[in-house]
């Protein structure tokens, strides 16, 4: 295992459903101690347990990140049971798009306090160790919608925009303390993202878009490795992929 993965003890928030999960079996298969975090306890201590069968490294926390406090014990638990954070992937994400004009106002606000607070707690909980221990990577989850608009992303994309402009900030003044910086934007990926989109119309038109050309969640997962697996002095800044049929 010369890979730049094995022994590296990596934090994924989101890991109870797709993308994360992939990224965590995918992680711990190539040698990392992985740490699991989302609010779904039961599938983040199954999927830690399948880990721990298959020979790997894991360990889970009940993680809301719209809790500060959440995301520094997620962390903190990592450094306890492995002794360093080398990987943060801020995966966790919510999309329940609709119209501006129907104004739902909590969805906004969960979009926001998830997608781009959320990952700022997480980078807070772990830049500490990451400064003190003179490395670090931090792994952020945008979208293509961080890139463009679709019918009734506005607020979704505007959240997925910032963790762009977030992620490239931070990349520019965490170098110097050889910290690395990946913002990684997937278009359609099989998810259970979907379910929760309240707009039964909106749902379907996404269903509609998604459903016949969705990639696996392995593709992210190939991808984060791919970040981790780069020599320390080599930073993946930015990755967007698409299904290959996905033209928009
Ligand atoms: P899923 O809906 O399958 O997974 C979302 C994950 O986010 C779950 O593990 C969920 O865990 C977690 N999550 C949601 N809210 C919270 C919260 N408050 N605290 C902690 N965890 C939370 O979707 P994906 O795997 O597709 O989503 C992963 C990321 O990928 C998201 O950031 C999404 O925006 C992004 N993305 C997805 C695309 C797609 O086509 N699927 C395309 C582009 C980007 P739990 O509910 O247990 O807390």
């Amino acid at each position: 295992m010369t890979d730049n993965i094995a022994g590296k003890v990596v934090v994924i928030t989101g890991a109870s459903s797709r993308m994360g999960a992939a990224a965590a079996r995918y992680l711990a298969a190539k040698g990392a101690s992985v740490v699991l975090g989302a609010r779904r306890a039961d599938r983040i201590d199954a999927l830690a347990a399948e880990i721990a069968a298959a020979g790997g490294k894991a360990a889970a926390v009940a993680t809301d990140v719209t809790k500060r406090e959440d995301l520094k014990k997620l962390v903190d638990t990592a450094v306890e049971t492995y002794g360093r954070i080398d990987v943060l992937v801020n995966n966790a994400g919510v999309m329940p798009l609709s119209p501006v004009d129907r104004l739902k106002i909590d969805e906004w606000d969960q979009m926001i306090d998830v997608n781009l607070k959320g990952v700022l707690y997480g980078i807070a909980a772990a830049l500490p160790y990451m400064k003190a221990q003179k490395s670090g990577h931090i792994i952020n989850n945008s979208s293509v919608a961080g890139h463009k608009l679709f019918p009734g992303t506005a607020v979704y994309s505007a959240t997925k925009f910032a963790v762009r402009a977030l992620s490239e900030g931070l990349r520019e003044e965490v170098s110097p303390d050889n910290i690395r910086v990946t913002v990684i934007s997937p278009g359609a990926v099989k998810t259970e993202l979907l379910e929760h989109i309240s707009e039964k119309d909106v749902q379907k038109a996404n269903r509609d878009f998604v459903d016949p050309i969705a990639v696996p969640a392995e593709t992210f997962a190939r991808l984060v490795a791919f970040a981790i697996s780069e020599p320390q002095d080599v930073g993946i800044n930015e990755i967007v992929f698409r299904p290959t049929a996905q033209g928009a």
